[in-house]
């Protein structure tokens, strides 16, 4: 169905403010208002909160971002969610996709999380990625095919 992009990302930026406790600024590089896609927005919307809770989980300072845009050749709707948490270090950051897998077992979660993400990312036909400097932050990034709805804002 037809997906809000600016106003997904409005309300992943409104669910992600919950409960901060540290000292973290949410940046929005959302798209303008008025872009419309057509996907699945409850499993974009797992994908995000998975995404924006991990951030919140792994950063004490500084700030997380999160975005969404569509890709210049028009093929691709791309989002992100940035930290400048923890990082994670090459030999980790291979297997975090992975079921059940945790770099720190004194953090709460059971290592779900991204597996889910990857699913639901490759239902979509899309694909995820991170990038990630130990001690400096983590970028995850996610596209699935963009797909103009016939009527835009309908
Ligand atoms: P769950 O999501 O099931 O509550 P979880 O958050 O531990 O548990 P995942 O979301 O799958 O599990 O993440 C797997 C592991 O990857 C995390 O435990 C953490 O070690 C690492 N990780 C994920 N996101 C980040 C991040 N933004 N910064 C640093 N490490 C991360
Ligand atoms: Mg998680």
């Amino acid at each position: 169905s037809e997906c809000d992009l600016h106003f997904l990302v409005h309300s992943m930026l409104d669910i992600g403010h919950l409960n901060m406790e540290q000292d973290v600024k949410l940046i929005n590089e959302g798209p303008q208002e008025g872009l419309w896609v057509m996907t699945d927005e409850v499993k974009l919307t797992k994908v995000f909160m998975n995404l924006i809770g991990n951030a919140k989980k792994f950063t004490t300072q500084g700030h997380i971002v999160v975005g969404a845009k569509i890709t210049s050749d028009d093929v691709w709707v791309e989002c992100w969610v940035k930290d400048t948490g923890i990082g994670i270090s090459p030999e980790n950051l291979e297997h975090i996709f992975d079921r059940f897998y945790k770099v720190n077992e004194f953090k709460q979660g059971t290592g779900l999380g991204l597996s889910i993400c990857g699913a639901i990312i490759e239902l979509l036909e899309g694909q995820i990625w991170v990038e990630s400097v130990l001690g400096e932050g983590t970028t995850f990034y996610f596209r699935i095919p963009y797909q103009k709805p016939k009527e835009e804002g309908i």
